[in-house]
């Protein structure tokens, strides 16, 4: 029972939050708190052989940017719970930088932006995308009117394929400005 409040947890957290915690807490004594109150057991033998029960093994790809390595995510209930590169992917044949190494934290983040949010008064609320499109649209034929369209920079991102970066160029280019670049580089 207590095992599977730990692999709750840490699968809750993520993988690297919950080692951080671990780390901590072992600074500050708490593990062994936790072993004088019996907390933790030994897996059984069953459990290290089969920690996610019912899980399966799904092939995506890493989102971080446009090469698209692959990552094989396993999937117990509808939670990804472990990941491994993808050896077969033919793009990054079993390879992965740190970001895609990552992915699966990246994902389960408790702070990860899943809507358009915007900061007011001090607090941040929820956009529709229709609103946080009007608001940008505004900004822009705004921050042009007043000061000239090279008082904006575009910047691409590394998520972008080939196509959207062309888009995204002619884009700042009807705009009126050459100022585009990459986040990478900043
Ligand atoms: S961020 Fe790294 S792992 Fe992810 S797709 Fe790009 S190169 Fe591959």
């Amino acid at each position: 029972m207590q095992n599977d409040t730990i692999r709750a947890l840490s699968t809750t957290v993520g993988r690297r939050s919950f080692l951080k915690m671990a780390a901590v807490a072992s600074v500050f004594g708490a593990t062994s708190s936790f072993a004088s109150e019996k907390v933790t057991r030994a897996a059984t033998e069953e459990e290290v052989k089969n920690p996610f029960p019912g899980s399966k093994k799904v092939k995506t790809i890493c989102t971080s940017c446009s090469v698209g390595c692959g990552v094989i995510a396993e999937v117990q209930n509808g939670v990804w719970v472990r990941q491994e590169v993808a050896q077969d992917h033919p793009i990054s044949l079993g390879g992965h930088c740190c970001k895609g190494a990552d992915m699966i934290d990246m994902v389960r983040s408790e702070v990860r932006l899943k809507y358009p949010m915007v900061k007011e008064n001090g607090q941040w609320k929820r956009l529709s995308w229709d609103d946080a499109l009007n608001r940008i649209a505004t900004k822009l034929a705004d921050l042009k009117k007043k000061d000239g369209a090279d008082a904006v920079q575009f910047l691409g991102s590394a998520k972008m394929s080939n196509e959207q970066a062309y888009y995204f160029r002619k884009f700042a280019a009807f705009f009126g400005t050459n100022n585009t670049d990459h986040q990478a580089r900043i």
